[in-house]
This record gives C-alpha cells, structure tokens and sequence, in this order.
C-alpha cells in the first residue's frame, strides 16, 4: 500500500509551489503574537538529502529546486493576474525576484548556509525553522520507515512539547486538535495520493474540519493529472468553502504537457508529473498578490516546454 517516499520527489516543482505557499501563509499567521498550531496531515520524513539515494534516483528536485537555485538571469514579470488568470509563459523581461520566490529561497538557504541545496527541508522543517517557541507543531505519518526518519530528525531539534510526532492516519485522527486553545490553526493536507480514495479523504477531512473549527486556515496540495478524481477536487473544495461561507484560494503550476510521448524507439513514456495545485480555505488576505508576482516567475524559471502556465483564482 505504501510505495510513496518523499524522497525521490523532494523539492521537485510541486514542492516549490507548495512550500512557497506555505511559507507566504506561515509568515502572515506569525504577525499576530496569540499561538498558532500547526497540523501536518501527511509530514513525511522531514528532511531529505538531495544528494543522497533517494533523491538521485529520479533526479526531480533538478527540475524544481536546483533549477530555481541555478537561473542566473532575472525572472520575467507579467502583468498583476486578475480574479481568475491562466497565463502561459511570459515574455522575457527584467523584474527583481517575487517576494514569496526571494522568502522561500531564503528558508533553504537557512538549511543550506554554504549555498545549494544539499539538504531539502520538508514541511515539518520549514515550519518548525518559522514557529516561535509558543506556537505548536503537530505531526501525522504512517510510512513505518518514513516515520521513524522523521521521528530521529525532529528528536535532534530537541524541541520537547513543541512538536508531536504521531504515527497515525491523518486523516482519521488530526481533527482531534480542532480548535486548538488559541483558537489559530493551519492545517496542510499534503497526502501521496497513490491510492483514489485519498482524493474523497481530503474532502471529507476538510469538511469535518471546518465543521469543528470555522476559521481555521486550511491548506490542501494535489496533482493534476489525467485522473477524474484530480480534476474534481479542486471544484469541490470550492463547492465546499462556498457553502460555509467561507473565502478560498486555488494556484496551480503546470510545467510541462501532460500528454504520453513516443521515444524514437517507439516505446510510450508517461511525462512525469506535469503539474500541482494548492487549494486553500481562510487563506491570508496577502497571498494572493504574493502569488500573482511569484507564479508567472516559476513558469518562467521552471518550464518543461510551451505548455508551462500557471492560474491563480480566488473567491468568497
Ligand atoms: N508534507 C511533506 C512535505 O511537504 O515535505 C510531504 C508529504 S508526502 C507528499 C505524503 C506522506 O504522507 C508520505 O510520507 C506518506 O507516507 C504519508 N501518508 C500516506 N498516507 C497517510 C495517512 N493516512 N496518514 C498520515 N500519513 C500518510
């Protein structure tokens, strides 16, 4: 059931654009002084050496991360998006690196002080390097051996009560910090998706949820690819947070066509994941001008082929 390891995707394009988002989100929720709680529904291992086994063996972070590091021109800007934008690629013109590109650069780096990115931080680091000591961290993973990785990693920050590490289903039990006491919370629901059910999961999750705490920040990642269920569920976290009355963002990164190809051998190839999205409910008021600068920049540094876009949506 479990073949999914973060490690052969860490810092691939998908966690650019996710962790990205969660750094512009985390940096507006740490404004306020009142604790914030942190719940990582699906964590996995931490930390991940870019260098190591895992990470060379598809090679994925070189076309996200390493890519980002390695473009020595300026960006390209494009005009602010409107309310619902699908842009393609831009035209090459010179603009200062986005804000939310420049932050997140600057965390790996903080992982990184020698330059590069030999070691790739995982959503539980990236949040702990940003959470202040009264703030709380609460982390779900059931790989056995992504959470006993994941476990030893936090164990060395030696950060006592302030991170829980649970091995369980997050989305069987995460709910069960909802509301937490200061009554401020984002929830990333960041699943493998290697089996459909999880697509209906996060839906369900996500509704119990709001259902419990209303004014959480709920932050959800998926693919996008040829697949029925990867295509509704953006529309139906819409559907959702309309219903509650609730405001909601929705930015996606395509990098490359998502069409089979033909080797000259006359063999089918699949592409690769050719682009994710980040849907969130009660997002903060300044990610979507943070993402209308820093999206047209990732296609222009990430790009695969003519296809690259991305769309930046929002309502509520
Ligand atoms: N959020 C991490 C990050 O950004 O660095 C990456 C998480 S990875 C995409 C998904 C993880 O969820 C995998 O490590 C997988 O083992 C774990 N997982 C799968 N099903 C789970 C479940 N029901 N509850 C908790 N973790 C689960």
């Amino acid at each position: 059931m479990f073949s999914y390891r973060h490690a052969f995707h860490a810092g691939n394009h998908a966690d650019v654009l996710k962790h990205t988002v969660l750094i512009a989100t985390l940096d507006h929720l740490l404004e306020k002084e009142a604790a914030l709680t942190v719940v990582d529904t699906h964590a996995g291992a931490g930390l991940y050496r870019l260098d190591g086994d895992y990470a060379g063996t598809s090679g994925e972070a070189a076309e996200g991360i390493l890519r980002l590091l390695a473009e020595k021109k300026p960006p390209a800007s494009t005009a602010p998006a409107a309310k619902s934008a699908t842009k393609k690629a831009a035209p090459e013109a010179e603009a200062p690196l986005a804000d939310a590109i420049a932050r997140y650069l600057s965390v790996i780096h903080d992982f990184n002080p020698k330059g590069g990115a030999r070691i790739y931080p995982g959503s539980p680091f990236i949040v702990q390097h940003l959470l202040r000591d009264h703030d709380k961290l609460k982390l779900f993973e059931l790989h056995p051996t992504d959470a006993r990785t994941l476990d030893a990693n936090i164990a060395q920050l030696e950060a006592g009560r302030q991170i829980a590490v649970l091995r369980e289903d997050g989305f069987g039990s995460a709910t069960k910090f909802l509301p937490p006491p200061s009554r401020r919370a984002l929830v990333l629901m960041d699943p493998s998706y290697e089996i459909k059910s999880d697509y209906g999961r996060v839906l369900d999750f996500a509704a119990e949820a709001l259902k419990r705490f209303a004014t959480g920040t709920y932050a959800v990642w998926y693919p996008i690819i040829p697949r029925p269920e990867a295509h509704d569920l953006p529309r139906r976290l819409k559907t959702l947070a309309t219903k509650a009355g609730k405001p909601w963002l929705h930015a996606t990164l395509t990098v490359k066509s998502s069409k089979l190809t033909t080797t000259p051998t006359g063999e089918t190839q699949r592409p690769g994941l050719p682009a994710s999205g980040m849907f969130l409910i009660n997002p903060p008021y300044t990610l979507k001008p943070l993402l209308a600068a820093a999206l047209p920049q990732l296609v222009e540094r990430l790009a695969q082929d003519r296809n690259a876009a991305f769309s930046l949506d929002s309502g509520g």
